[in-house]
């Protein structure tokens, strides 16, 4: 069998974490299996190297910022070869440019457009454990480039759909996906499966337990997925295609805490605004989430928007530069907000769910800021710090708990 294996920073965060994870490895290794494995940096290797930079400069390169957070998962990997190789048995690192890891030229946000599976392949049929770097890529330059944070489970996913893996595991610090995070409500529970479409939903509404790019890369490959800990045996989430026989109204809920609004104040209400808004956002790479515009009044109009708090300083620049074409009397930019969501295929059957939410947010004395819907998810804006009230109350609402 061809098994992928992803091990997550806190995995691999010291030498016992290591010792633990190469023992793991073994494991299948003597079973006679061929074994692929995507390291992250260790611990918190990666935040840490982005306070550095926070030290020396406001706004870094983005090609060097990349140069630089690529370094940690490139520690992990010859760590680990170096352990299994004390251990006796035969390995080799890799990284991205050594895979053949192919991305777009985005750098902090690069794309895989292909995987030449030559090396791991050679590697492979001499019979060595393969140790591969997650989060990075290189672009047509050849320069380095990363997948944005969490992006190693993408880098699992992108090569157990190139090689056809047989299984591809997602070790982490929890032993599955949880029906909410299970630091913020403490009687989650784990689900056993979840489809690729609510998965998805989940991920990319903030359970960072899975990069949500790893989720539709497994959804297009059809690359079924088991979240499990690297620190137990218990039986892991399986993330696969099909149905959810049950179609719970409500099956998760996802709480994202990095989240700015920009609300443009008194715009021209002619044709062409939000474009013009917008179009600057997106040549400028913003991605935009939940957009609200009121009705016009006296030939203006508002528009809010949210955004991910890290782009935020690239967006006030973009909206300062365009204030006067586009008639904007007032700008007023919020942090500390956050979005808090429920999702559930049964949804779009419910009439009901809308308004229970609401009912939760109004019964935890929590105010709802801006509000969006989809066939399979509401999600409300709040302030920071109701967040984890918010999941907690609508936890029970919908009587997710054990
Ligand atoms: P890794 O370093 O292994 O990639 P992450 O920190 O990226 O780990 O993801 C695991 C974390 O995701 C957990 O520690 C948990 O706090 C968080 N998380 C958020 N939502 C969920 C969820 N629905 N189920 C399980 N974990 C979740
Ligand atoms: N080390 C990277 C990060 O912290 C990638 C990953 O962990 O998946 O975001
Ligand atoms: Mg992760």
């Amino acid at each position: 069998m061809l098994i992928v294996q992803k091990y997550g920073g806190s995995s691999v965060a010291n030498t016992e974490r290591i010792f633990n994870v190469a023992n793991r490895i073994i494991e299948y290794y003597k079973q006679g299996h061929d074994v692929i494995v995507v390291l992250s940096a260790q611990g918190d290797t990666t935040d840490d190297l982005i306070e550095k930079v926070k030290e020396i400069s406001k706004s870094p390169s983005k090609r060097e910022m990349d140069m630089l957070l690529s370094t940690g998962e490139q520690q992990s990997v010859a760590l680990m070869a170096i352990a299994l190789t004390e251990m006796g048995y035969p390995c080799i690192s890799l990284n991205a440019a050594q895979v053949g890891m192919i991305t777009t030229a985005d750098y902090g946000n690069a794309r895989i457009k292909k995987i030449k599976t030559e090396r791991i392949k050679r590697e492979i049929e001499r019979k060595n454990i393969v140790l591969v770097t997650g989060f990075q890529g290189i672009n047509n330059f050849d320069d380095i480039t990363t997948l944005g944070r969490g992006g190693s489970d993408t880098t699992a996913v992108a090569i157990a759909a190139a090689l056809h893996a047989d299984k591809c595991e997602i070790y982490t610090d929890v032993d599955g996906v949880y029906t909410a995070d299970p630091r913020v409500v403490k009687n989650a529970r784990k689900i056993k499966e979840i489809t690729y479409h609510e998965m998805l939903e989940l991920a990319s509404l903030g359970a960072k337990v899975l990069h949500n790019r790893s989720v539709e890369l497994a959804k297009k490959y059809n690359v079924e997925l088991v979240v499990r800990s690297s620190l137990t045996k218990a039986e892991g989430t399986i993330v696969k295609g099909g149905f959810n026989m049950e179609k719970m109204s409500v099956s998760g809920i996802a709480g994202d805490d990095k989240v700015a609004r920009v609300a443009l104040i008194g715009i021209d209400d002619t044709p062409g605004k939000a474009f013009e808004v917008f179009n600057a956002l997106a040549k400028g790479n913003i991605n935009v989430d939940l957009i609200i515009q009121s009705i016009g009044h006296e030939g203006k109009k508002d528009i809010s928007f949210t955004i991910d708090t890290d782009a935020l300083e690239d967006t006030k620049k973009i909206i300062n530069n365009n204030i006067d074409r586009l008639g904007v009397k007032v700008v007023d930019f919020e942090q500390d907000l956050a979005k808090v969501s429920i999702v559930g295929a049964g949804m779009a059957t419910d009439a009901g769910v809308a308004s229970s939410m609401f009912e939760a947010m109004f019964d935890a004395h929590i105010n709802i800021h801006m509000i969006s819907t989809s066939d399979i998810k509401i999600s409300i804006l709040v302030n920071k710090a109701d967040m984890k009230k918010a999941m907690c109350a609508l936890h029970d609402k919908f009587a997710l708990q054990y």
